[in-house]
């Protein structure tokens, strides 16, 4: 009684199927017999992502990682061509462009929303930039209008690192479908999952037909089949991109409620924003007014210190919370591959206060009433702590 193995326990995160997967996997095996990539399930998700995000095409890859890989090749990155993002991001956003040579250029966010911070980015452009990566953190989006335009008149290509923001707003506009490209990502710790997948959704009609070729291992496969070519063969760099019609056919179940698992996020997102509002008034939180996809909520804590002891308290308490990221510019590759232009003084704050707490499809209210009020103790004891 009252050890810890009484104790019940809310993990960060639990994958949650929708409904259909295994049928549609068996469909795809049985009916179909088509399991390597570009059949019925791919063909299928594809036109859900043009018809709910945007784009002119859109093509399935096997993770995001390797739509942003598929990004770096469309934008002919070469040898000491300069990227610019932010190094509170993921490795994937950065490691995309040095496979093909590329310097990242990190720049600082904004402490409102953990995005590249706007006004930074025009003091990092150089001769050799060739494009911007914007990251939406947490399915926030960045400024688009702003980058959009700085990116116009300096010649500069947008790739959306839209990994977190499936299905988020911006101005009306969904995230994904604003840049030349979009970068997503169905990994299973995101919203909509297929235990490892992603999509390069595509804005600029220019990059349609080279994307195929990428796709398709630098072949010309895709134009044969539509009879376009008489000869299927070599034309270009690529590699397999493309994910089998497995990962297709379960992503094409998640689809179908996509909406509905958003909203159910949503609502717990909003709740944690509720509970914690004004209560503890040094926890920052993400700003909701754009339309956010509740993919995480984290809080930003006082100190790194004060991280350790509330993580520990929750675990205590049965309740996993995770942090990240080690910024990318004070990684052992990010110092050896990229620079940093400006100060990235927000960058290295966030990276030691910011804590997420559980959020996924099957935690209830009172999982989220549970966490917030052990967040709330832990900082009235820290108070009571101050005052003697
Ligand atoms: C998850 C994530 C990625 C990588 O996605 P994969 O599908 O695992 O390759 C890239 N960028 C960001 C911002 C992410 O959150």
């Amino acid at each position: 009684m009252g050890n810890s193995n009484t104790i019940n326990r809310l993990p960060f995160n639990k994958p949650f199927i929708a409904g259909r997967e295994l049928y549609n996997i068996a469909e795809a095996v049985l009916k179909n017999q088509h399991l390597s990539g570009d059949g019925n399930f791919t063909h299928l998700c594809q036109d859900w992502l043009v018809q709910h995000i945007g784009g002119v095409k859109a093509m399935l890859t096997h993770s995001c990682t390797g739509a942003l890989e598929m990004s770096a090749i469309l934008a002919n990155i070469t040898t000491g061509d300069e990227i610019i993002l932010p190094s509170f991001t993921f490795v994937s956003t950065a490691n995309a462009f040095v496979l093909r040579g590329g310097v990242p250029v990190f720049v600082d966010i904004r402490k409102d929303t953990l995005n590249i911070d706007e006004a930074k980015i025009e003091a990092a452009i150089t001769s050799k930039t060739k494009a911007i990566v914007p990251v939406h953190y947490a399915g926030v989006p960045c400024a688009m209008n702003k980058i959009m335009e700085i990116a116009r008149r300096h010649n500069l290509l947008v790739i959306e690192d839209a990994a977190q923001a499936l299905l988020s707003s911006y101005e009306g506009k969904r995230l994904g479908a604003i840049g030349d490209l979009g970068c997503f990502s169905f990994h299973e710790t995101k919203n909509i999952i297929t235990g490892e997948g992603g999509a390069l959704l595509i804005n600029n009609p220019i990059f349609s037909e080279r994307a195929e070729i990428i796709w398709e291992k630098g072949t010309n496969r895709k134009k044969f089949f539509r009879g376009e070519v008489d000869k299927y063969t070599w034309v270009d760099i690529g590699s397999s991109f493309l994910p089998s019609e497995l990962t297709a056919a379960f992503l094409a179940a998640q689809f179908e409620r996509a909406h509905e698992i958003i909203a159910k996020r949503k609502r717990l997102f909003m709740l944690y924003i509720d509970l914690l509002k004004g209560v503890v008034e040094r926890i920052a939180s993400p700003n909701t007014e754009e339309d956010v996809n509740g993919h995480l909520f984290y809080l930003i804590t006082n100190s790194l210190d004060e991280r350790h002891r509330l993580i520990t308290w929750l675990a205590d308490h049965g309740i996993s919370s995770v942090f990240h990221y080690v910024p990318l510019h004070s990684s052992p590759a990010g110092r050896r591959l990229g620079r940093v232009s400006g100060d990235m003084r927000v960058t290295d704050e966030m990276g030691e206060r910011l804590l997420r707490l559980p959020l996924f499809y099957e935690m209830t209210e009172q999982d989220v009433e549970r966490v917030c009020s052990l967040v709330l103790q832990f900082y009235q004891k820290n108070n009571a702590k101050f005052k003697t």
